[in-house]
């Protein structure tokens, strides 16, 4: 399901599909986010909710193919492991059930500043970092509590990255975007 599709208000920064990522060269070929449909519309939801707050959700990246998983992992120095996937499991994200996302504010047409920068692979991705200032952890923490009252659980090392319940039961898949 592709998100925009289904709710054109939600804000995408495909870093993906750009040289702006921790990999930095393009991995994906199209600036799109695809997800499994519950997750989709649990993410309307979120956005709708975000609304009257002044606030959209920005998409980060969906749906991966496999492929791109295993090219993130052996560009990925041992150290920094816990913050990418391991294609011997596969990520939640290959199974279309994860989803990274921050907030845009809508007032200042700009994304909202975070204790710490998407993929960034510090201390500072931790959702439980206390550092930053009081305002940056409040916008962390409200995203995070939408998410979760949707069905979304956030990953323990990544503020950004949410898992929608029930990922088990969809498989692991490699089709590039223009294949979905
Ligand atoms: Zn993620």
């Amino acid at each position: 399901m592709e998100l925009t599709t289904l709710d054109p208000t939600l804000q995408l920064d495909i870093r993906y599909a750009t040289p702006h990522n921790f990999m930095g060269r393009p991995l994906y070929s199209q600036a799109r986010a695809f997800l499994q449909r519950p997750a989709a519309e649990a993410l309307v939801q979120v956005n709708a909710e975000l609304k009257p707050l002044g606030y959209w959700l920005l998409v980060f990246d969906g749906y991966r193919p496999w492929r791109i998983t295993k090219q993130m992992w052996d560009s990925t120095p041992p150290e920094k492991h816990e913050f990418v996937a391991d294609p011997q499991l596969g990520s939640r994200h290959n199974r279309g059930c994860a989803v990274d996302v921050s907030l845009w504010d809508i007032a200042a047409n700009r994304e909202v500043p975070m204790p710490g920068d998407y993929d960034e692979m510090s201390f500072r991705s931790y959702p439980t970092y206390a550092g930053g200032t009081a305002e940056q952890r409040e916008h962390r923490d409200l995203l995070r509590r939408l998410m979760e009252a949707h069905g979304f659980t956030v990953l323990p090392a990544e503020w950004w990255h949410f898992d929608f319940k029930g990922w088990q039961s969809y498989r692991i898949q490699d089709f590039p975007f223009d294949k979905l």
